[in-house]
């Protein structure tokens, strides 16, 4: 059993379903988790806060014409826009918001299920959700027991795609698990089917810094999982926090990797010291402020945190633990400058 998550902005066009299907074509004993399509969990929140049908239209329209879709999956779509222009007419509630959003990744779920079955895959799938949650409507974190009877008490074909981001409380009520979710969902799977996940995204896996705000970005080929953990706690690649927390105790192989171009990042158990990467987050309750993060296995080493101290100031130091060393930074990041160039040097 293998799970494979494929999502967000991957997911623009034909061109990006293409590539997916080849990235498939060898896998077989395989689930595959979805997000919804790129921009369209946004447009749902905009749906659901200004009860806006065009923008429902717009979703719809742009399942449908991103392929030929069949007649079943095209009534199937027709469904979902109804029941959703249906549902952003009603009173808002933390729980509408949710089964609003989810409508994402059940439409994207649909349309590749289409595509892949099109191209000749052996593919079912599933949109009752299977993931149970506690209530936290927005945030849902997972029941440990409850999902695995019932992931467990699921037939699996050779391949299916079920949906990511989304489960549903014990008394079915529909949830999300936070932004950016479906890896969480993806992560869920894997350990309780105790199996190995591919993350297949835009970018050639985890990167030393975000190439946009750093040069020398380069992609890390190996990452310990205490070290992704804290790369999530800092919003690295976007991760969502929780992401990781399903799979702490396993032994399993969690490989990120681009959908179109060559690189891949392995994340295993093995603590290799060194600074792995550096990342920058807002702080504070108004967000005005920054905090510089350094992550990585054996940071705290004095030869390697005192440098770093000594370059950007210990009076930024914020806070120091075995795997990240933090600093805060003026709220103006133009006077930050000198302190980025400094950074850069450590991911070299
Ligand atoms: N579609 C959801 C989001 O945009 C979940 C995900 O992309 O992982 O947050
Ligand atoms: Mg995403």
């Amino acid at each position: 059993m293998q799970v494979v998550k494929i999502g967000g902005s991957i997911l623009k066009n034909k061109e990006d379903l293409i590539l997916i299907k080849q990235k498939l074509m060898d896998c077989h004993n395989c689930i595959i988790v979805t997000s919804a399509l790129k921009n369209v969990t946004n447009m749902l929140i905009e749906a659901y806060e200004t009860g806006n049908t065009g923008i429902i239209e717009n979703i719809y329209n742009m399942h449908i014409t991103i392929i030929n879709v069949s007649e079943e999956i095209k009534e199937l779509l027709k469904k979902f826009r109804d029941e959703l222009k249906f549902l952003v007419s009603l009173d808002k509630t933390v729980s509408l918001r949710d089964r609003v959003i989810s409508y994402g990744e059940r439409m994207a779920t649909v349309l590749i299920y289409n595509f892949l079955k099109d191209n000749g895959f052996n593919i079912s799938y599933i949109i009752e959700p299977l993931i149970v949650t506690d209530s936290v409507f927005g945030n849902a974190t997972y029941i440990e027991e409850k999902t695995s009877d019932k992931i467990k008490n699921t037939v699996f074909g050779d391949l299916t795609i079920v949906p990511g981001f989304y489960g549903s409380t014990e008394d079915e009520q529909i949830t999300t698990v936070g932004r950016g979710g479906s890896d969480y969902t993806a992560m869920i799977f894997a350990s309780i089917l105790n199996c190995n996940v591919r993350i297949i995204t835009d970018v050639p896996g985890i990167m030393t810094s975000d190439p946009r705000l750093f040069s020398y970005s380069k992609t890390l080929p190996e990452v310990s999982l205490s070290e992704v953990l804290k790369m999530s706690h800092f919003g690295v690649k976007n991760f969502n926090y929780k992401t990781f927390t399903p799979v702490i105790d396993m032994d399993i192989e969690i490989t990120v990797e681009s959908l179109y171009e060559d690189g891949l990042t392995r994340i295993t158990r093995k603590p290799v010291k060194s600074v792995k990467c550096v990342a920058l987050t807002s702080y504070g309750s108004t967000g005005n402020k920054n905090l510089l993060v350094f992550i990585g296995h054996g940071i705290s080493d004095p030869a390697v945190s005192e440098n770093i101290l000594s370059v950007i100031g210990h009076e930024h130091l914020y806070h120091m633990d075995s795997l990240s060393l933090s600093l805060l930074l003026d709220e103006d990041l133009v006077n930050n400058k000198k302190c980025f160039q400094e950074a850069s040097l450590w991911i070299k």
